[in-house]
């Protein structure tokens, strides 16, 4: 069920317990602002998780309450991910799905990193 990104933060979300290490997770990379982990349920041969470690819900929520530094870092991270993984040898995509229309399920901030393959049209029609 998408999630209504204007509540507060959840403590108990499932990547909230991944970042404690209570979750284990296939993890990819991290650093001081950010995390990055392979999705349970890949959707290309490439399918990484990359998220801040700081407690935001939404995009918006991250850009009102972060510090520049942990701003620069996590979009940092993201880039580092798609050269490690290979990704960005031959392109890949980037998707964020925010609150209930975006179809957010997990309440904490992500970015998906899909590459890989080909990844078709950007939406379905
Ligand atoms: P959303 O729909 O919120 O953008 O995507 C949440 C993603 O988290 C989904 O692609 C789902 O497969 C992934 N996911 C959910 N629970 C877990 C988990 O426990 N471990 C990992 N690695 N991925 C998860």
């Amino acid at each position: 069920m998408p999630i209504d990104a204007s509540l507060p933060y959840d403590e108990a979300n499932i990547f909230a317990k991944i970042l404690r290490g209570e979750v284990p997770c296939n993890k990819v990379y991290e650093d001081e602002h950010a995390f990055a982990f392979h999705d349970i349920n890949p959707l290309a041969p490439i399918h990484v998780l990359v998220i801040p470690r700081g407690a935001y819900v939404s995009w918006d929520d991250f850009t009102l309450k972060a510090g520049d530094e942990e701003i620069a870092g996590f979009v940092r991270a993201v880039g580092e991910v798609a050269r490690m993984t290979g990704a960005s040898a031959q392109g890949y995509r980037l998707l964020a799905n925010i609150g209930k229309r975006g179809g957010q399920e997990v309440p904490h901030l992500h970015v998906h990193l899909f590459g890989g393959a080909p990844l078709g049209p950007m939406l379905s029609r």
